[in-house]
């Protein structure tokens, strides 16, 4: 196998992420290539998307596969699920390459995992591809409500994101009013549209951002939010950045340029490097609202679908990341430690210490 020449270097990269298990699969009939990574059952089994994605290298695919499964494990510890970390990546175009097929044969590999990974969709796949998935395995989440499933995430994903960024507020003024804050919203898709009107909503002042020129008109213009050029969001002052787009935005460059007092958004791995960023922030006085811990609401979808879905117990379980956050920035402040790493001591503990319920009987 070819990836990074050695088959060491695999075990040495699993290893140094603790995951527990990877489970490469080929089915040269369809053309499958895919990885799934289990990164750490010990709260449950191991949720997590399906990524379709052209990678430029199968080197490139591990790594990706690698650091989305244990950031999945971080992301249900913190907020209380009892669900173990996991991600799965098929190597290829999805607008190209994807057919019943060959979903339906990766469905084959899932189920032969026997409960260990559950999957359900990421980038470049979608409710369709999940239900070719069923045809083969009943261990895939998100479903279509139509069928009985939990239906779009994105707009508990927004709710959770604004409950974390409300936890920060109230952290920094005292209250965790949003109304008067100024918020620059990066990325206005599904996540990011549902975001807009909760602010809106609250009376905040919204900046919006997006590649797409036409649907920021149209998002403006719906919910009276002022469009901003994206390569001009850094130029604006602002109560709140909220990343909605894509990850990486918050590093050494960005950290320089930011007028802001919070960030709090959706999108994953958000610190280009989390440790010399997170750093970086605490020194600036910029409040970070952890990614993982305060994105959660889309897992949290699929979790209640896994214990019989109701609307009702969905949303309390997203309201709770306002505490997960709260207590996040407490230990930061007790700690004097960047919010990333009080989020990683938190999520770390709560495993450590089911692993010691765990090996007591
Ligand atoms: P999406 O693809 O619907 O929306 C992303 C938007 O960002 C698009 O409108 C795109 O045009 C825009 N964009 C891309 N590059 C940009 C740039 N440089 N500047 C400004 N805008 C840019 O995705 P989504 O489902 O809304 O997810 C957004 C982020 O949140 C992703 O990072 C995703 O991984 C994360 N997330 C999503 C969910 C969910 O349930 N959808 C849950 C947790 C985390």
């Amino acid at each position: 196998m070819p990836l990074q020449n050695s088959t060491e270097s695999i075990f040495s990269q699993l290893e140094a992420l603790g995951h527990k298990k990877i489970v490469f699969c080929s089915d040269p009939d369809t053309g499958l290539r895919a990885i799934i990574a289990i990164h750490d059952t010990t709260l449950g089994p191991a949720l997590g998307g399906t990524r379709m994605w052209a990678y430029k290298s199968e080197a490139e695919a591990l790594s990706d596969v690698l650091r989305l499964s244990k950031a999945m494990t971080y992301k249900a510890s913190i907020n209380g699920l009892n669900l173990g970390g996991g991600k799965a990546i098929i190597i290829g175009d999805s607008h190209r390459d994807k057919n019943e097929a060959l979903l339906r044969k990766f469905g084959r590999f899932i189920k032969n995992q026997n409960g260990e990974f559950i999957t359900a969709e990421d980038v470049g796949t979608n409710p369709r591809d999940m239900e070719y998935i069923r045809m083969e395995t009943q261990y895939v989440t998100g479903m279509p409500e139509s069928i009985g499933g939990s239906g779009d995430p994105a707009p508990v994903a927004a709710l959770g994101v604004f409950m974390g960024m409300k936890a920060a507020v109230k952290e920094l003024y005292g209250n965790d009013s949003l109304a008067g804050k100024t918020v620059i919203v990066q990325g206005i898709g599904h996540v990011g549209e549902n975001l807009v009107k909760i602010l809106r909503d609250e009376k905040a002042k919204v900046y919006i951002s997006d590649i797409n020129e036409d649907l920021l008109r149209q998002v403006a213009k719906k919910y009276g939010a002022e469009a901003i050029a994206h390569n001009n969001i850094f130029d604006i002052d602002a109560d709140i950045y909220s990343p909605c787009a894509m990850g990486a935005t918050v590093n050494t460059q960005t950290i320089n340029k930011l007028n802001c007092a919070i960030i709090a958004g959706s999108a994953n791995n958000q610190l280009e490097d989390e440790q010399v960023h997170g750093q970086m922030l605490r020194e600036k006085g910029i409040l970070f609202a952890p990614d993982y811990v305060i994105n959660a609401g889309g897992l949290i979808n699929c979790y209640s679908e896994l214990m019989g879905f109701t609307k009702k117990r969905t949303m309390q379980l997203t309201e709770n990341i306002y505490e997960a956050t709260r207590n996040v920035l407490k230990l930061s402040k007790a700690e004097n430690i960047s919010s990333i790493e009080a989020a990683n001591k938190i999520a770390e503990k709560r495993i450590a210490d089911i692993k010691k319920v765990k090996s007591s009987y």
